[in-house]
């Protein structure tokens, strides 16, 4: 059993921490936000009245967050888990954030004498009820063996990228990826409907072609083939566009930082912003689809 303290209790920390609860952990949990504190404490996780209160007596401090702000305030602002962490505890930021964030606060843990790892999942709120999360983590070998046991818990793939910042950089490049992936299906797929050539044909032909990937064979973007992806209800996610869209972005300045030529995923990151109005960035990513066919909102 170790004692951890776990923040941000929203869709996706909630159940990670019920998990942890599940696995025989002493949970602590914080979150901001009334909402969530409260639904937390209706699962069953001790919620502390503070960020220090949770933090206190922790072995382990996992953490997740919206964005880079909210990492960096909640590990190294005033009365932050850098401040109020006994020595020795681990740190986990679990949240997708830039790079730049990720390097930065770790070097201020290491400062501080504290190991920290930055290690984004995939997988979604699905996952992370299942506990089938994928983990890229990036930080030192020794961080990474103390945090396995306790990142088994939520996962069920859990991969060491390298040193410190390497898991958003899996994270981002592997979500770039995705984008585009999706975008091509799409289109494809738009194209066969005016072609005259049946989706569900170029499914079966292309699912065993060249053109097979897995926004094709896995979360299709017409329904039909694929009965257990989003196109089948009304494209409610699964992984909203809103996300793939904070994703390309952080791609995006990420490889601007590294003079990195990165045109699809300009061009990805860009489409993905058109279709992200207020009406669609709730649904699923793989929705874009109604843009190509010109029946978004
Ligand atoms: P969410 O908004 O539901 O949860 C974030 C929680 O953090 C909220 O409850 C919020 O109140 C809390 N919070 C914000 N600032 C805080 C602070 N200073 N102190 C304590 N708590 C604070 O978001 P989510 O969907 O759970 O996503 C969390 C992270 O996981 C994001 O970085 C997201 O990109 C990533 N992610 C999400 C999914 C998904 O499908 N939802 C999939 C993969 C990765």
């Amino acid at each position: 059993m170790t004692r951890i303290a776990f923040i941000g209790l929203g869709n996706m920390g909630l159940p990670m921490a019920q998990n942890l609860v599940r696995a025989g952990h002493e949970v602590q949990g914080f979150d901001v936000g009334a909402a969530p504190r409260e639904a937390a404490e209706a699962a069953g996780i001790a919620v502390a009245e503070d960020l220090a209160g949770a933090v206190a007596g922790a072995e382990v401090v996992v953490t997740m967050l919206p964005a880079g702000p909210q990492v960096r305030a909640v590990y190294a602002g005033l009365g932050g888990v850098l401040g109020a962490a006994d020595a020795g505890t681990l740190l986990i930021d679990c949240s997708t954030i830039d790079v730049e964030t990720a390097r930065d606060v770790a070097a201020q843990a290491e400062a501080a004498g504290l190991a920290m790892l930055d290690a984004p999942v995939s997988g979604g709120v699905g996952g992370a009820a299942a506990g089938t999360l994928t983990f890229m983590v990036g930080g030192s070998a020794a961080a990474f063996a103390s945090a396995e046991p306790v990142l088994a818990a939520m996962g069920k793939s859990i991969v060491h990228a390298g040193d410190a910042g390497t898991g958003q950089a899996a994270k981002i490049c592997n979500n770039m990826m995705l984008g585009i992936q999706m975008i091509s299906v799409c289109e494809a797929m738009a194209l066969a409907e005016k072609l005259g050539l049946d989706q569900e044909k170029l499914f079966e032909i292309s699912a065993k072609a060249s053109g097979q990937c897995w926004s094709l064979t896995t979360y299709c973007p017409v329904p039909g083939p694929v009965p257990s992806s989003p196109a089948n209800r009304g494209y409610q996610p699964g992984f909203t566009a809103a996300m793939m869209l904070k994703d390309l972005r952080l791609a995006q300045s990420a490889a601007q930082a590294v003079g990195a030529a990165t045109p699809l995923g300009a061009e990805a990151a860009q489409l993905y912003a058109l279709f992200a109005s207020k009406e669609n960035e709730g649904l699923d990513f793989s929705a874009i689809i109604k843009m190509m066919q010109g029946r978004s909102g």
